[in-house]
């Protein structure tokens, strides 16, 4: 049977079980394509029906918040943990509160973090959670009673050894602050069940800054292997979250010019680069809940009302804001521009449109699976240094972080090099494949 048939087959009961999850079938159709044939070759994995079981999660659980809002009304919201497969490791990944989650786009997020983590090499499962609950607009003390309601539900299911939550869209230091204070008064003990925690009560150094940072040590190792760096290299960011500004300040610390961040609105753009205090002024409107419309005076940056960054004469694309935000389009214009590399920061950023057409320029284009593994990598340390009772400093963290990221580099383009090229789309998918497959046809039916 031709690849084609095989996928469409697999891709046809998928779609089957679970109508409507449009995101969640494109997530499980880019792996498909890479490690259907790979499955087929090999007789464990065949025998195991590892593509088979990867296609639901080993369960969901869903569940109803009831929350107080400011003027003493009951708010209603849905919450979910997609616990998608602890093959290698307790079920891992973030947390995610926006309007826009649905079972669908936390199974995609699941399914796309059970390969992110088993490309790490650390032990850990794949797992993503949220609610639709919208923070816009909320005072802190709303968004802290929904945390609290949240995490009241959430908190018999996850454990350090079953399931550790993290941060993600709208989800940063202060509202896991909030959610581990709900888990520890639930298990009657100080267990590190949620990472991204803040340092005084067991949070790691350099998480906050590790998936940012992460993606350029990822973009640097692409960047040697190509016999170049990123010294006056033209970034264009998108998002203005954690990841991009992040990713931003090292891209800038490493000798890049930092041309655009961008959100919902619009987008910022520098021609010379953003420096590192116009950076510092995005993250605190995010963070203060406002726009980046009217930057600082004299810092060269203008903001264009309802842009996005990839129109500006860029080396080098990096998306940070969510799924599906870089269109076909947009591709070909970020082609025409003269973009040759495109290192994803957020999952899943590019449409299928646009995946084709970077695909067929050749383009280098690592997956958010490889090059933003490095928020959960440091995750991952801080649950070792939870059980260790440990504090390691952020020059060890840090160098741990560039190690992994470089690892992942290297196992990546060992299943994905074609000749001079590098597909480390390919690469990522087989890599990560091949360790969770193992692990499964290692267990039996079961
Ligand atoms: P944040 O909530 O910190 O920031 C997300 C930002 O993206 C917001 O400012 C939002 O703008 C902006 N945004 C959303 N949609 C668009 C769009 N279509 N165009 C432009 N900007 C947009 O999230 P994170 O930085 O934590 O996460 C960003 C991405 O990275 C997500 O895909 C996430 O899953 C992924 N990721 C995050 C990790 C982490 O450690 N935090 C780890 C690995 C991956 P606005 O303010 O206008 O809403």
């Amino acid at each position: 049977m031709s690849r084609e048939s095989l996928l469409s087959d697999y891709m046809d009961r998928v779609v089957e079980r679970s109508v409507g999850e449009d995101a969640f079938h494109q997530a499980v159709r880019h792996v498909a394509h890479d490690t259907i044939t790979i499955e087929k070759a090999n007789s464990d994995y065949a025998a195991a029906k590892v593509m088979e079981r990867l296609s639901i999660p080993d369960r969901v659980i869903a569940f109803r918040v009831v929350w107080q809002d400011d003027r003493g009304e009951t708010q209603v919201n849905q919450g979910w943990r997609v616990q998608y497969s602890n093959a290698i490791g307790p079920y891992k990944g973030g947390l995610r509160f926006h309007p826009a989650v649905s079972l669908s786009v936390l199974k995609f997020l699941g399914f796309e973090q059970t390969f992110k983590n088993a490309l790490t090499s650390l032990p850990l499962g794949g797992g993503k959670g949220g609610s639709d609950f919208d923070p816009t607009g909320r005072s802190d003390a709303e968004i802290m009673r929904f945390c609290q309601a949240f995490m009241r539900e959430l908190a018999p299911f996850i454990g350090p050894n079953r399931d550790v939550p993290a941060g993600d869209i709208n989800v940063g230091s202060r509202e896991i602050g909030w959610m581990f204070a709900v888990y520890k008064a639930h298990a009657l003990e100080f267990t590190g069940a949620l990472t991204g925690k803040g340092l005084s009560f067991g949070g790691s150094q350099i998480r906050t800054e590790a998936t940012g940072y992460g993606l350029i040590y990822f973009v640097e190792a692409m960047l040697g292997e190509q016999g170049d760096d990123l010294s006056d290299k033209r970034v264009g960011i998108s998002g203005k979250g954690n990841v991009a500004t992040y990713a931003a300040d090292k891209a800038i610390a490493r000798g890049a010019k930092v041309v655009t961040l961008s959100d919902t609105s619009g987008v910022l753009v520098a021609e010379d680069g953003l420096d590192a205090d116009t950076v510092a002024w995005v993250r605190a409107q995010k963070a203060a809940g406002k726009e980046i419309a009217d930057p600082p005076s004299g810092c060269g940056a203008t903001f264009k009302e309802g842009d996005m960054p990839w129109n500006e004469d860029l080396d080098v694309a990096l998306p940070c804001a969510t799924q599906n935000e870089l269109d076909g389009d947009m591709a070909r214009a970020l082609i025409d521009g003269g973009v040759r590399l495109i290192a994803e920061g957020a999952n899943m950023p590019l449409t299928d449109d646009a995946h084709d057409v970077v695909s067929e320029a050749g383009m280098l284009h690592a997956p958010g699976k490889a090059s933003n593994a490095g928020g959960v990598a440091v995750s991952g340390l801080e649950m070792s240094q939870n059980s260790h009772r440990r504090f390691a400093t952020a020059d060890e963290v840090d160098a741990a972080l560039k190690d992994i990221m470089r690892d992942i580099h290297a196992r990546v383009i060992d299943d994905g090099r074609q000749g001079n090229h590098v597909d480390y789309v390919r690469g990522a998918n087989i890599a990560g494949f091949r360790k969770v497959a193992d692990a499964i046809s290692s267990m039996g039916a079961i």
